[in-house]
């Protein structure tokens, strides 16, 4: 009965030319057959920088190669090595492209991609446990590489070009991705959307498809929702949030609206039961059908637009951009005086330095915390000789100043804030200084200053006046001053 109404209707479908076309009949059975594959015995779980991954890797690009995705450059791969522990593990993305059919739409690309690693294998207990990664991600897999079939055999459909990536790496932290952005074979700027297809494999189960992070391009959820209504496909999570834990987190974070193509955590997450037999292989017909459709519609908008909000975020993250908390060393030198402000004079500059430490936190865009703790060295000269102390001086500075520029770390900014000064020995003109009876060992006052960051190093004035006397008596009163030159480097 089933297959008398496929038959029925594959025929009727030819007569009205419907979007699900009848000569593409072993659709399925291609999906089927890359998963099936994919999550074998013999590719033993494609674990990083093994044989099973290798396995799959030629899998692919021989699939990219049959249905006739080109390469960008000499071939498809896009090598790179990475650290973990102590070993370099080497990896590839697979990279191919369709070249879009409108003469000024075609700079433009959309990518679909998917990750291809999964955990690979252990062993406990003396017994192998491969995880086959059937849903995670082989069903991703199989998808761009069906999609980019069907688009390399009909390229005049599109009008902005279509990239097609299998990326590696993803399981030990998007490193796959993060390469890609980083070392784009395309001017990045000219990726105008990206799709990561990361278990698809159960849409039945999760009773629809999500497009998370699809509101992340202008419109792009109204869009969504057209399409899918013709295809009576059922959309969830199509907001503006950008998924963190799949390849979109650092297209995103590049700017460019990214979605997660998902069917929901359904299948057995990263356990060696996630396996070819549990996937809904019609549902994988479906989603294939919507998004061939879908990336159709796409490639001819007018202009594909990110967000109000990816821009905003992205503005943000730019503008904290190094300036994460940081931490590194601080020399000053300069002239300390002692000033009479009961008197008309005023002492004579000596020179003056410290050196050490500091610690800033930014706050906002334009406010940061900095706080510091020196070796300090001051005094000034004085009748008959000069007046030294060396202390510990610790202040805290509130940083008021200019956004950080984009990935460069240049900042200019103004400072203020209290210091506490601790005197642990000194002289006199030539004598030590009596903290029992005459001078007080705990200085308090406070600092104004400009500094600007240029990348590690910084650069900045600082002035320095006390607010206690230096001395126990109430006779006279002495203030301390300084003035310094500073340099610093961030560690
Ligand atoms: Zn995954």
């Amino acid at each position: 009965m089933l297959r008398i109404n496929n038959i029925l209707i594959l025929f009727l479908f030819s007569f009205t030319g419907n979007i699900i076309s009848a000569q593409d009949n072993n659709l399925k059975e291609r999906l089927q057959t890359h998963v099936k594959i994919l999550a074998s015995d013999s590719l033993q779980g494609r674990g990083l920088g093994t044989d099973g991954a290798e396995k799959a890797r030629d899998y692919i690009v021989g699939q990219f190669r049959d249905a006739g995705i080109q390469p960008i450059g000499d071939d498809y791969l896009q090598n790179f090595s990475f650290r973990q522990s102590l070993a370099w593990i080497p990896a590839s993305n697979i990279v191919g492209l369709v070249e879009g059919n409108d003469p000024v739409l075609k700079d433009e690309f959309i990518l679909i991609g998917a990750h291809y690693d999964h955990l690979g294998y252990d062993i406990r207990n003396d017994e192998k446990r491969i995880f086959f990664g059937a849903d995670d991600n082989a069903s991703g897999v199989a998808a761009i590489i069906e999609l980019g079939r069907y688009f390399a055999q009909n390229s005049d459909l599109m009008g902005r070009s279509l990239l097609i990536v299998a990326f590696d790496a993803e399981e030990s932290g998007l490193i796959g991705s993060n390469h890609f952005v980083d070392n784009s074979p395309v001017p990045l700027e000219n990726i105008k959307l990206m799709f990561s297809f990361d278990m698809v494999g159960m849409y039945e189960t999760n009773r629809g498809l999500h497009l998370r992070g699809m509101a992340s391009l202008d419109k792009g959820d109204e869009l969504a929702a057209v399409v899918a209504q013709r295809h009576e496909m059922i959309l969830r999570q199509t907001g503006e949030n950008i998924e963190g834990r799949t390849d979109t987190q650092p297209f995103g974070s590049a700017g460019i609206p990214a979605v997660h193509v998902y069917t929901g955590q359904k299948s057995p997450y990263h356990k060696p039961e996630d396996q070819y037999h549990l996937l809904d292989y019609d549902g994988m017909e479906t989603i294939h059908l919507f998004m061939k459709d879908f990336l159709k519609v796409l490639s001819h908008e007018s202009e594909l637009r990110q967000s109000a909000s990816l821009i905003a975020s992205v503005l943000q993250e730019s503008t904290f951009a190094g300036r994460r908390p940081a931490a590194g060393f601080l020399l000053n030198t300069g002239t300390g005086f002692h000033r009479y402000p009961d008197e008309f004079f005023q002492a004579k500059t000596l020179l003056n330095v410290s050196a050490g430490f500091y610690f800033q936190v930014p706050l906002s865009q334009l406010f940061g915390l900095q706080l510091e703790a020196l070796y300090d060295l001051n005094g000034s000269q004085i009748d008959g000789g000069n007046f030294r102390r060396h202390s510990l001086t610790v202040p805290l500075n509130i940083q008021f100043g200019t956004p950080g520029v984009q990935g460069q770390d240049i900042r200019l900014f103004v400072f203020s804030g209290p210091y506490y000064r601790h005197t642990f020995a000194g002289e006199r003109a030539g004598t030590t200084l009596d903290f029992e009876n005459d001078f007080n060992r705990d200085e308090w006052g406070y600092t104004i200053g400009v500094g600007l960051n240029i990348f590690r190093v910084y650069m900045g004035y600082t002035s320095r006046r006390a607010v206690t006397d230096l001395l126990k008596s109430d006779e006279i009163k002495i203030l301390d001053s300084n003035g310094y030159f500073s340099i610093g480097y961030r560690f």
